[in-house]
């Protein structure tokens, strides 16, 4: 009788062999997971609200597609994906160690599937939201609260630093600094700590941040100009971003002189988009 096993035909065992390893390996693992990733609609959002650190971003228009709702144009990739989803894994057990810490103050936070997360914060007159990473208490001063923002960075961004500006072991950036200002003048809650890890080597850096009241109304002045702008089906103007900023925007592809004027986000019996 022939041996079939050796046959490399559609369904032969040879050829199954071959599917099961792959080319490089089992290659096959890494595109079942990619494009998951990459399927669309873990980019929806509603329009409606610009979140916090929406207003960290130099573009009016970039700040304006998200608030009108408008779909990414370009896909993100799985790798960037993976990036932001190791950060949040990461976020994730910094707010478990700061609970067992006993350091979490409860009242700003709420739990999802065992795990806690910052309760979503809304200033319905600007439309600005966000969720504070954590709020925690001194250990031995309960009274006195502090918002935490966590950011994980890699060995570079962590030691080294770029563009001439040291790493943020050593500084914070001011992106983070701005943005969690913006969560201080919100909660009213005037003193935070920038918590910074790095992702190769797990060392820990926390800057103490003062509250900026005068930052906190330029965003509110800035949120509310382009809301009207955009509620007035109006397009804001573009910043182009230096370094090639531009072309890793998720906008790039309808971004354009003749880009139409932007939908106002719609309201659904009254009530803005969740
Ligand atoms: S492509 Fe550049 S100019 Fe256009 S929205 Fe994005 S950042 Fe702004």
């Amino acid at each position: 009788m022939p041996d079939d096993s050796l046959k490399i035909g559609k369904g032969s065992a040879l050829s199954r062999i071959l599917a099961l390893r792959g080319a490089a390996g089992a290659d096959w693992l890494q595109a079942a997971i990619d494009n998951w990733l990459e399927t669309p609609g873990q980019d929806e959002r509603a329009g409606g609200w610009m979140h916090a650190s929406l207003l960290d971003e130099d573009c009016d228009r970039y700040v304006g597609y998200v608030y009108a709702g408008v779909r990414f144009s370009e896909k993100i990739d799985a790798l960037t994906w993976r990036k932001f989803r190791t950060g949040d894994k990461l976020e994730e057990r910094v707010i478990e160690e700061l609970d067992g810490a006993g350091l979490l103050d409860y009242s700003f936070m709420h739990k999802v599937n065992e795990h806690w997360h910052g309760n979503t914060q809304e200033i319905e007159e600007f439309r600005i939201r966000f969720t504070p990473d954590a709020v925690i208490h001194h250990p031995e001063h309960a009274e006195d609260l502090f918002v935490v923002e966590i950011k994980s960075c890699n060995n570079r961004m962590f030691h080294t630093g770029w563009r001439g500006q040291p790493g943020y072991g050593t500084k914070p950036s001011q992106i983070h600094v701005d943005r969690t200002n913006v969560y201080m003048g919100a909660l009213g809650i005037h003193r935070a700590i920038l918590y910074y890890e790095c992702k190769d080597c797990h060392e820990v850096k926390t800057h103490f941040l003062n509250y900026d009241s005068e930052l906190w109304e330029k965003r509110k002045f800035r949120a509310n100009v382009i809301r009207k702008l955009v509620d007035a089906e109006q397009t804001p103007q573009k910043t182009i971003q230096p370094f090639g900023g531009c072309l890793k925007c998720p906008f790039y592809g309808i971004c354009t002189d003749e880009t139409p004027p932007l939908t106002a986000p719609k309201l659904i019996k009254g009530i803005f988009p969740r």
